[in-house]
């Protein structure tokens, strides 16, 4: 099984660096991380493959002064719970935003940024950030 012995950043890869969900067809609910089974639909749902919108909202945020190893020359950095379009939350960090503008409710926009110079799998990470939109 060549796929299961690939590293687990690159079988994530889609999904990580473009935040792909799946959304189900038969309820017209979306998901992120993608599910394997609808929840609400079971063997009656019909998954497919979607990439998760790129604007949002705050739902709730927070200050980080205390970072883990590898981001101490972050902080302050601003973490959020980002409500996408198609309702789904994920947790992620907030960039190039004046810290009075992110509030709950301000609507966020996705970017992709370095997230670490040193990745456990020796690889320069990438991923999804957000950003403040007026
Ligand atoms: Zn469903």
């Amino acid at each position: 099984m060549v796929h299961n012995s690939l590293p687990l950043q690159w079988r994530k890869y889609p999904e990580r660096y473009y935040l792909r969900g799946n959304y189900c067809e038969n309820c017209k609910t979306s998901f992120f991380p993608q599910r394997q089974i609808c929840p609400n639909c079971r063997r009656k749902g019909k998954l497919v493959e979607k990439e998760t919108p790129y604007t949002g909202k705050i739902v709730s945020w927070t200050e980080v002064s205390v970072a883990p190893f590898g981001f101490e020359n972050e902080t302050p950095y601003f973490l959020a719970i980002i409500e996408l379009e198609n309702k789904v939350k994920i947790l992620s960090q907030i960039v190039d935003s004046k810290k009075e503008k992110i509030k709950t409710g301000a609507k966020v926009k996705k970017l992709f940024r370095k997230i670490s110079d040193i990745d456990p799998e020796g690889a320069i990470a990438y991923g999804y950030k957000f950003k403040v939109v007026d």
